[in-house]
C-alpha cells in the first residue's frame, strides 16, 4: 500500500496532513504525487471527491516551498483557473491548509465580489493565484498580472470549463503563459475537444485515471422513485420527515425550481436553503457555511452552483429532477461518499424525464432499483402514458389559445 511517507514531501507538508487526518493516499494521489513531484506533466481524469485538490497541491506546494524565490510585484509563481468561485474559494481554503507554517503566499480571485483587495494581494507578489477565467482577464487586461516568474499551471475541471462556455478565456489566458513551465489538466471526463486543449497544454504527460463507474456504483446506495411531476414535492417532505436523513443535499433543474422547492419546505416547517448562480456570492457563502457547520441540513442546488461544494458529511443527494447531462448525475451522486464514506442517493424520474433517466442509465452502465414501496410510485410504463397524455394536453392547449387568438375582434387603432 502506498503510504504519504514514502513519497519526496516536505516532512512539514506531511505532519501537517496527517493532523488534518489524511493517513493514506487516495488512488489519484497515490498515483499523481510522484509523477509531480519528479517534474512531469499530468492529465488527470478524476472527479471532485477522489481527492484531487491534494493531488496536485501537495507537490506543487512542496516545490514552491523547496525552492522559494523572490517575487517581483504583480508575478504569480503558479496558477490555478477552476470553473466557479465555490471551487476556487475551497481550493485556496485546501491550500492554505495544507501549507500551514511554510509561509506559502495565495491569491483567489473571482468575480460577483470588489476587484480592491484582489489587486492589493496581487501587487505584492503570489506564491499561488487560484483564479476564474472572467475574473483573471480583466485583471491581467487592468495590468495586474504578470507571468514572467510562472513555474506551474494548473487547470481544474477542464469539461466543466467547457460546459460553461470559459474555453476560450482559457485559451486567451494560455495564450500569455510562459512555454517553459509544468502543466497539469484534470477533468472529470475527456470529451474530444478536451483531448485537443490537453495536446496543445502538455508535454509528453502522465495520464492517470480513476473510473466514475466504479466510484459511483460501489459506495452509493442508489435508488428510484418513478412519479408524476405534480407529486414530487409530496414525495420530498415524506422522505425529508421520515426517512432518517442526515445532511442532505438536493439538485434540480432550474434556478427557479431550486426556490420552488426550499419556498415548499420553508411552508413545511423545514429548514434549507438555496444556492445556485441568481445569488450573491455572500449568500452563497453563507448558505454554504451554514451547511458545513450543519446549522441547516438541507442544501438545494443547481448543478453549476454546486460544483466545488466541499462539505465531508452529506449523507444524502436527491435528485429531485433528473439531471440534463448524464455525467453530471456522477458529479452529483459523488458528492455523497467522499474520501470513501457510504452515502445514499435518491433520485425522482417524472413523465417528461424518462429519456433522461435512461441516458443516466447508459452512462453509468447500471440499472438504477426502482424503490416501489411509496404510494405516489407509477410504473415506467404508466408514466410513458402520462408523458403522451401531459404533451397531448399541452397541445390541446396551445390550439385552443391560438382558436381564441384568431377568434379576438381586431381592434382599429
Ligand atoms: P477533492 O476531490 O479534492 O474535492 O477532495 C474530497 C475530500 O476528500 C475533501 O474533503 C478532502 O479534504 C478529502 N481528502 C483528500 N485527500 C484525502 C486523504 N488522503 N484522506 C482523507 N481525506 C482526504
Amino acid at each position: 500500500m502506498t503510504t504519504f511517507e514514502s513519497f519526496d514531501l516536505l516532512p512539514k507538508i506531511k505532519k501537517t496532513i496527517k493532523s488534518i487526518g489524511y493517513n493514506t493516499p487516495t488512488p489519484i494521489q497515490a498515483k499523481s504525487i510522484p509523477p509531480l513531484l519528479s517534474g512531469r506533466d499530468l492529465l488527470g481524469i478524476a472527479q471532485t471527491g477522489t481527492g484531487k485538490t491534494a493531488a496536485f497541491s501537495l507537490p506543487l506546494i512542496s516545490k514552491l516551498a523547496k525552492n522559494k524565490v523572490h517575487l517581483k510585484s504583480k508575478n504569480v509563481r503558479s496558477l490555478i483557473l477552476t470553473p466557479t468561485r465555490e471551487l476556487a474559494s475551497q481550493v485556496e481554503l485546501n491550500i492554505k491548509n495544507y501549507s500551514s507554517g511554510l509561509r506559502i503566499s495565495t491569491c483567489v480571485v473571482f468575480g460577483g465580489v470588489g476587484h480592491r483587495n484582489q489587486i492589493q494581494t496581487l501587487k505584492k507578489g503570489v506564491d499561488i493565484l487560484i483564479a476564474t477565467p472572467g475574473r483573471l482577464l480583466d485583471l491581467m487586461g487592468d495590468g495586474y498580472v504578470s507571468y514572467d516568474q510562472l513555474e506551474f499551471f494548473i487547470l481544474d475541471e477542464a469539461d466543466r470549463m467547457l460546459d460553461m462556455g470559459f474555453i476560450n478565456d482559457v485559451k486567451k489566458i494560455m495564450r500569455k503563459l510562459p512555454e517553459d513551465r509544468k502543466t497539469v489538466l484534470f477533468s472529470a471526463t475527456i470529451p474530444k475537444s478536451i483531448v485537443g486543449l490537453a495536446n496543445s497544454l502538455l508535454d509528453n504527460p502522465v495520464k492517470v485515471e480513476i473510473s466514475p463507474e466504479s466510484l459511483t456504483v460501489e459506495k452509493i446506495d442508489q435508488s428510484l422513485n418513478i412519479l408524476l411531476r405534480k407529486n414530487k414535492l409530496k414525495r420530498l417532505k415524506k422522505i425529508l420527515t421520515q426517512e432518517k436523513m442526515g445532511s442532505t443535499l438536493i439538485f434540480t433543474k432550474t434556478k427557479r425550481g431550486a426556490n420552488k422547492v426550499v419556498e415548499f419546505l420553508e411552508k413545511s416547517n423545514i429548514a434549507s436553503a438555496a444556492i445556485h448562480g441568481n445569488k450573491s456570492q455572500n449568500a452563497r457563502e453563507r448558505a454554504l457555511n451554514s451547511f458545513r457547520k450543519k446549522k441547516i441540513k438541507i442544501l438545494v442546488a443547481t448543478d453549476i452552483a454546486s460544483r466545488g461544494i466541499d462539505v465531508d458529511h452529506v449523507s444524502h443527494v436527491i435528485n429531485f429532477d433528473q439531471p440534463m447531462e448524464a455525467e453530471a448525475y456522477v458529479h452529483r451522486i459523488g458528492r455523497t461518499a467522499r474520501a470513501g464514506r457510504e452515502g445514499v442517493a435518491i433520485s425522482f424520474c417524472d413523465e417528461t424525464e424518462v429519456k433522461l433517466l435512461k441516458s443516466v442509465e447508459k452512462f453509468i452502465k447500471k440499472t438504477i432499483p426502482v424503490d416501489t414501496s411509496h404510494t405516489f410510485h407509477v410504473d415506467l410504463n404508466e408514466l410513458g402514458t402520462a408523458s403522451k397524455k401531459t404533451k397531448k394536453v399541452s397541445q390541446n392547449y396551445k390550439r385552443t389559445l391560438k382558436r381564441r387568438r384568431s377568434s379576438k375582434p381586431k381592434t382599429r387603432r
